[in-house]
């Protein structure tokens, strides 16, 4: 085989990639990481102002059920014991998150177990949908109208651009329903923000490995493929194939940050805002991830939006017919040889960062094999 000067060359930094790069130059492979953003870290990465870590593209909470996974991470970091407790903004009121049993006191008054599940079983069966189609179906057999029209319906329109009933079913089912007074947003077992942000993850996995940002696969592909013998490409995978079956649909997002000359804007650090009137769905108040004594604060407002090419795409939509249209680039990817598709782009699946990291390394236990 011709030589070449890397065996890998990793096609983003996020933490597929990083993961990836980490792995296999552990066990001597020559590895180029590049990334298009001035930055390593993909979509994990935090920028430090007044001492506070920014989640520069939105609220990033590690959470696993997997202790492989937490052992992991946790060599590159140590964690607080941060959980997870949005709170969510809906005609005034606010509700603990997720549904559980603060939120059923808040919505009817009700303060036993017994009493709230009768209120939604009696919501459940006056809908009488049995197998759920889409997350309007699968949230109203769920947990009942009243949940669903006060904390989902303005909240998922708003996320995604669409109508509930044109999104798929398993997007709800993220979030915990609970008849204990318990604010946790996660099931998981391990949960924490990495003292010193991120980054101290991204260093750790890349300590050693050749990386270059700023550059784009795109603007000189023939020449960096040629660089290694294989590519991991961890971007849109329709883009990867010059867009031939058609785009597959994104949802972007806008990320808007403000300093406020006081100690405390509001108290949590995650508020969503249910109603449509609000064109944000959350603020984000970041010193509150790391329990920040700073007399400043940062706030993010994070704004959904359209997405097209000249914008970065944050979640993909798996509905049907992006499903339908993901199989044939899938079926694409199977025939080249060279090239190594992971990440929640390439895979167009909504991964959480644990699964990332999971399915990076299962991706070189394969390889190795
Ligand atoms: N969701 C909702 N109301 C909320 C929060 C979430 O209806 O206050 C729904 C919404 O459809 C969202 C999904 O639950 O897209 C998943 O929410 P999660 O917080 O897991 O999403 P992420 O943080 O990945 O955007």
């Amino acid at each position: 085989m011709e030589e070449k000067k890397y065996d890998y060359l990793i096609v983003g930094a996020g933490l597929f990639g990083s993961v990836f790069a980490h792995e296999m130059t552990k066990r001597n492979k020559r590895c180029l990481v590049i990334d298009k953003r001035d930055h390593l870290g993909g979509n994990v990465y935090c920028e430090n102002k007044e001492g506070i870590n920014i989640h520069k593209y939105g609220a990033h909470i590690f959470h696993t059920n997997d202790k492989k996974i937490w052992d992991y991470v946790n060599q590159f970091a140590t964690f607080n014991n941060y959980i997870n407790s949005p709170l969510s903004l809906s005609k005034g009121k606010l509700y603990n998150l997720p549904f559980n049993m603060n939120t059923f006191y808040q919505l009817w008054g009700t303060k036993t177990p017994g009493e709230a599940k009768k209120i939604i079983d009696k919501q459940i069966l006056e809908y009488g949908v049995k197998s759920p189609k889409n997350l309007e179906e699968q949230a109203l057999s769920l947990v009942g109208k009243d949940i669903y029209e006060t904390l989902i319906k303005e909240y998922t329109e708003k996320q995604w651009g669409k109508k509930a009933k044109d999104l798929p079913a398993f997007i709800i089912k993220r979030l915990p329903v609970r008849f204990t007074y318990n604010n946790n947003y996660f099931n998981d077992i391990y949960q924490g923000i990495p003292v010193g942000g991120y980054n101290t993850i991204i260093e750790g996995l890349l300590n050693g490995v050749e990386t270059k940002t700023g550059v784009d696969f795109f603007g000189d592909r023939e020449q960096l493929e040629s660089l290694a013998h294989k590519v991991v490409y961890t971007g849109k995978i329709d883009e990867f194939f010059d867009y031939q079956h058609g785009q597959l649909e994104y949802r972007s997002l806008r990320f808007e940050h403000e300093l406020h000359k006081i100690e405390n804007y509001q108290g949590n650090a995650v508020v969503n805002y249910n109603d449509k009137e609000y064109d944000f769905t959350r603020i984000i108040e970041h010193k509150h991830f790391e329990f920040g004594k700073q007399d400043q604060t940062i706030i993010t407002r994070e704004y959904p939006e359209a997405w097209d090419r000249s914008k970065e795409a944050y979640y993909p939509i798996n509905n049907e017919i992006n499903q339908e249209l993901f199989k044939k680039y899938k079926q694409e990817s199977l025939r080249v040889d060279n090239v190594i598709f992971g990440g929640r782009l390439a895979e167009y699946r909504y991964y959480d960062m644990h699964q990332i990291i999971a399915s990076s390394l299962t991706k070189v236990e394969e390889i190795l094999k």
